[in-house]
């Protein structure tokens, strides 16, 4: 009875999930998708522990408090601009809870199994300690780049294909040994030297890329971290953690995809590694003056134009300058000028970024436009705002070969007849390249915080 309520539970769930997907897949339903998510897992959640029951509910309660505890402390002191850090962190503990999980089970099976049906259920257990390793090592690595510790340049070993697939090859030879292993020590040897080296595999794997593909890293390791629920569910016999694990995973398989191809970077090149690499070629050196500007010229820019486009960055994000740009939008089009906004699709430091930081100031969704969708517009638009953003509207990456971002689609905003740029400094952006876009002719940089910059804009606009 417990069981089949439990399995009607995790139907609904799992539908819940699906439509959470669906949902988030538009900023407009968005909010409603990350409400079917929340209602999905809540539901998922109680029917687990309902049919759990006896002891192992007492355990699980003090885990779901603890870990609901951690969780809540850590969601409120993180900055949005250290969300990808955070997610990292986050898919490390699908790994490693994944590779715990095939150890428990491996250690103490459930049930006496012999034969075909023990050799499937061994394999289940090997592949997912294998997928769950690679996540955990690879997350790690993934952190302590996004966290500045270790350097974001690849490290590109001679031969490292070759050293992947013999390491790969290795795995899959010790995985045969640990099925047919006649006794549960030398499977249990066999195991953990496999754990050793897929941790191995994954620091390697997420080494050899570099800083500029990182944001495709993240939503790969993602989609690893999916697979590695998913094996886990077939090891537990869990349809529930079957399901959400394949979703999490091929979501996060599609959105590397496009990730990939909005960078102009090759899929397989990325997962084997070694790209954003500094060229054989050196990068070259902007030439051309920098000419700073006044809140005031950018004031008058503004009141003069007929079209404007917004381009939010990183800056705008560690700034919070949301708020102010969403003040200034609304003051603009009062005076009949449109406005629109261009995302680039790795604005900032995780997917969507931009657009959710616009959605939580109140921009209309109907201005804020894809790359693709405005990039032709640059020609004819009179000022182009770039708040706090460098790589994504780097002309280098066009211009210049040897550019370690060069091929990665721009927005090129150098086409409009001014663009004023708010940054503090001359400082490079996330892939760490100079940017030949403050030194043209039709550019003015506006230095100084974003916010403060932005605030003095808005004060300017409503004075006049
Ligand atoms: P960038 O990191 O290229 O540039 C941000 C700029 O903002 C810096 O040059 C900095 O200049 C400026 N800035 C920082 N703080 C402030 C502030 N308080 N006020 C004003 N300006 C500020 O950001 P982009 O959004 O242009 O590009 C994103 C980069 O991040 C890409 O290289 C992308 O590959 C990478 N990335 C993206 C991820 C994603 O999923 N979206 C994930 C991981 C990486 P200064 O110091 O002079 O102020």
């Amino acid at each position: 009875m417990l069981n089949g309520i439990g399995n009607m539970a995790w139907l609904g769930a799992a539908t819940l999930f699906i439509l959470s997907l669906r949902g988030l897949s538009h900023p407009a339903s968005a909010r409603r998708g990350n409400l079917y998510g929340v209602t999905g897992m809540v539901i998922a959640v109680l029917a687990t522990l309902l049919v759990t029951g006896g002891a192992s509910l007492q355990i699980a309660l003090i885990a779901a408090l603890v870990g609901g505890a951690l969780g809540a402390i850590l969601a409120r002191r993180v900055e949005m601009t250290q969300m990808p850090q955070l997610v990292a962190v986050l898919h490390s503990f699908v790994g490693l809870a994944a590779t715990l999980i095939a150890f428990a089970n491996f250690l103490s099976p459930q049930a006496a199994m012999s034969g075909v049906e023990r050799a499937i259920h061994d394999t289940e257990i090997y592949v997912g300690a294998f997928i769950g390793t690679v996540t955990f090592s690879g997350s790690i690595v993934a952190f302590l780049k996004l966290q500045g510790t270790v350097s974001g340049k690849p490290l590109v070993l001679p031969a490292r294909h070759l050293l992947n697939a013999v390491v790969l090859g290795a795995c899959v030879v010790i995985g045969y040994r640990f099925v047919s292993a006649p006794d549960g020590s030398d499977a249990l040897y066999a195991l953990i030297v496999m754990c050793v080296l897929a941790a191995a595999l994954g620091v390697h794997l997420v080494m050899a890329i570099g800083g500029a593909d990182m944001p495709v890293v993240v939503s790969m390791l993602n989609s690893y971290s999916g697979w590695a629920a998913a094996a886990t569910g077939f090891m537990l016999d869990n349809d529930l953690l079957v399901t959400t694990g394949a979703l999490v995973g091929s979501s996060g398989a599609i959105l590397s995809y496009i990730m990939c191809r909005a960078m102009n970077r090759s899929f397989v090149s990325v997962v084997l590694g070694g790209f954003g690499t500094v060229s054989a070629t050196a990068s070259a050196t902007p030439e051309g003056e920098v000419v700073a500007t006044t809140v005031d010229e950018v004031g008058s820019l503004l009141r003069d134009a007929q079209e404007v486009v917004i381009v939010p960055g990183y800056g705008m994000a560690v700034a919070q300058a949301q708020g102010t740009i969403s003040e200034i939008t609304r003051r603009l089009r009062a005076l009949g000028i449109r406005v629109r906004f261009g995302i680039h699709p790795v604005a900032g430091r995780l997917p969507g970024h931009m657009n959710v930081l616009l959605a939580e100031a109140k921009v209309p969704y109907d201005i804020v436009l894809e790359m693709d969708e405005i990039n032709e517009d640059f020609t004819s638009t009179d000022v182009v705002l770039v708040i706090g953003a460098n790589d994504i509207v780097n002309p280098g990456a066009q211009e210049d070969a040897g550019s370690p971002i060069a091929g990665m689609p721009v927005l090129e905003v150098w086409k409009a007849r001014t663009v004023v740029v708010s940054k503090r400094s001359m400082a490079t952006g996330y892939a760490g390249v100079d940017n030949p876009l403050f030194y043209k002719d039709n550019t003015r940089m506006l230095f100084g915080d974003a916010k403060g910059s932005v605030d003095a804009l808005l004060r300017q606009l409503e004075a006049a």
